[in-house]
C-alpha cells in the first residue's frame, strides 16, 4: 500500500491549500522536505490520531510535545469549556493566575517568580533580555544544533546543512537559519558544540566578563535525541558559578516531560533561570519563564495581548492536576522503556544497526549508529534514507513518527496493547529494511 492510495484526501487538501497558505503549511514544520503532502488530521482520541481519509495512527509526535497527556484529555476539555463559558480574553488577570503561578512557583526548582509568554520563541527573546539586564554584559553562548526559537538571535547555527558549513568544531563558524535574518543578530552570540565541558571553560575563562549566559537544552532534543555525557550539566552549573555568568535551561521540551519538575528535577541541577512551554498547557499555548526573583524580575516588562489568556491558564492547571496523580511518569517511562527495549531486540534479530533509546517519555532511533551522539556535528552519522523507509513502512501500518528525526514521545494516553501493535509493526518493518540490506 503506498501513501498515496491511502491518503487521497490529504494530497487533495495540500494542492489547494499551496493556492492560498505560503508553503502551503502554518508551520514550516508541518510538512517535511521528506513529504510530498502533509497527512491532513481530522481527530484526536486518546494516543491515536485520525485522518481525512479515515485511517487511524498510533501517535508519537505528540503535537510537537505539548500533547503529553494524548489527545482530547476529558479533564483538560471540561476545564476550558468551563472557562470558555466565562470568557476567554480580559486583558485583566483572574485569580486562577494567581493560583496557576503559585503551583509553578512550587514545582520548578529554580523558580521563585514565573512571567508569560504564548511561545517558546518569545520565552527564551525575554530570557535574553533578562539575562542581560541583570548582568550588564551582552553576549550569550548557544549550543551548536540547539532550537531555542525563530528570532534572529536565536536561530544560529540551529541546523547546518552539512558539518563543512560549521567550521572547526573549537571553533565554530555561526550560520544563520533564515532569509532575512540579520547576520548582526550573530554579534553578541558565541556559538560552541555541546557536551564539551573543557571548552566551555577556556571561552568563561577568556570572555567571562562580556559573556551574561548559557542558554542550554538540558537534552539536546532538536536533532535527533542527544543526551548529556555524565557530569556535564553539574559542569556547566559550576563554571557558570564561578564565573558569574548565568545558567539557561531552556525546557521547552524537557519541562513537565522529564518530570514535573523537568530537567532541573530530573537531573537535580538547578539553572538560574528556564524557560517552559509546550506540555505545560496540555496542548494549549502557554510560554513562560521561571526563576531567581532578581533575575525575572531585572526591569524587563513582558508584554503581549494573549500572555497567559485565561483558557490556557485553565488548562494548564487541569495539566498540571493530570501530571501530579500518582504513577503518570513512572508509567510513561515504563512504556518507554517497552519501547526502546522492544526496537532493540527486533534490530538486533535482523541485524540492523541503530541505536534506540529512551528517557522518561522522550524516546529515539537513529539509524546506522552503534552508540550515543555527542554532539550536533554526530546527527550526521545517522542515515537518514533508512529512517525515512522505517518511517513510511510505520506510517501505512497506522503508526505515526516523526516526519524528519527520529524522536519520539509516549505520553500518558499510551497503552500496553499501543505498545505492542508498535513492535509488531517495527517487526515487520525492519524485516523488510533488513531484506534490502543483506
Ligand atoms: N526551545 C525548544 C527546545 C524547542 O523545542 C522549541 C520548539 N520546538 C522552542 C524553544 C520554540 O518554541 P515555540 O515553537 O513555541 O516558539
Amino acid at each position: 500500500m503506498s501513501d498515496r492510495a491511502k491518503t487521497e484526501k490529504s494530497k487533495e487538501l495540500f494542492d489547494r491549500a499551496k493556492e492560498s497558505i505560503v508553503g502551503g503549511v502554518a508551520s514550516t514544520l508541518h510538512k517535511s522536505e521528506y513529504e510530498e503532502y502533509p497527512i491532513y488530521i481530522e481527530r484526536g482520541k486518546g494516543s491515536k490520531l485520525y485522518d481525512v481519509d479515515g485511517n487511524e495512527y498510533i501517535d508519537y509526535m505528540g503535537g510537537f510535545g505539548p500533547m503529553i497527556l494524548g489527545y482530547c484529555p476529558p479533564a483538560i476539555g471540561e476545564a476550558v469549556i468551563e472557562q470558555i463559558a466565562k470568557g476567554s480574553q480580559f486583558a485583566a488577570p483572574t485569580e486562577s493566575l494567581n493560583d496557576v503561578s503559585k503551583k509553578l512557583t512550587e514545582i520548578i526548582p529554580c523558580a521563585d517568580v514565573v512571567s508569560y509568554q504564548g511561545t517558546g520563541t518569545e520565552a527564551n527573546m525575554v530570557i535574553f533580555r533578562m539575562v542581560r539586564a541583570y548582568t550588564g554584559k551582552d553576549k550569550i553562548i548557544k549550543f551548536e544544533g540547539h532550537y531555542h526559537g525563530w528570532s534572529d538571535e536565536e536561530m544560529i547555527s540551529f541546523a547546518p546543512d552539512s558539518v563543512k558549513m560549521m567550521g572547526p568544531r573549537i571553533k565554530p563558524w555561526k550560520t544563520l537559519g533564515s532569509a532575512g535574518q540579520l547576520v548582526k543578530a550573530t554579534e553578541d552570540i558565541i556559538v560552541l558544540p555541546w557536551n564539551d565541558l573543557a571548552l566551555v571553560q577556556k571561552t568563561l575563562k577568556r570572555q567571562k566578563h562580556e559573556i551574561a549566559a548559557i542558554i542550554t537544552e538540558p537534552i539536546m532534543c532538536n536533532c535527533e535525541v542527544v543526551y548529556p555525557k555524565p557530569g556535564y550539566l553539574e559542569g556547566l552549573r559550576e563554571v557558570t558559578a564561578e564565573n558569574d555568568v548565568l545558567l539557561i535551561f531552556d525546557e521547552i521540551i524537557t519541562g513537565f516531560r522529564l518530570s514535573l519538575g523537568g530537567a532541573q528535577e530530573y537531573y537535580k541541577i538547578t539553572p538560574d533561570i528556564c524557560s517552559f512551554g509546550k506540555a505545560v498547557a496540555g496542548g494549549f499555548p502557554l510560554a513562560g519563564v521561571a526563576g531567581k526573583r532578581e533575575i525575572v524580575g531585572a526591569d524587563v516588562h513582558p508584554v503581549g495581548t494573549f500572555n497567559a489568556n485565561p483558557i490556557s491558564i485553565a488548562a494548564c492547571k487541569a495539566t498540571i492536576k493530570e501530571l501530579e496523580k500518582p504513577g503518570v511518569y513512572d508509567r510513561m517511562a515504563r512504556l518507554t522503556r517497552r519501547l526502546t527495549e522492544g526496537i532493540k531486540a527486533i534490530a538486533k534479530k535482523r541485524n540492523i544497526i541503530l541505536y534506540c533509546e529512551g528517557v522518561a517519555s522522550i524516546w529515539q532511533v537513529a539509524f546506522g549508529l552503534r552508540e550515543r551522539m555527542n554532539d550536533f556535528r554526530d546527527n550526521f552519522g545517522v542515515n537518514k534514507s533508512d529512517y525515512q523507509i522505517f518511517r513510511k513502512g510505520c506510517l501505512e501500518r497506522g503508526i505515526r513518527l516523526h516526519p524528519s528525526r527520529g524522536r519520539f514521545y509516549t505520553s500518558a494516553a499510551h497503552t500496553d496493547e499501543d505498545v505492542h501493535r508498535t513492535l509488531f509493526v517495527v517487526d515487520e518493518v525492519l524485516s523488510q529494511i533488513s531484506k534490502r540490506q543483506n
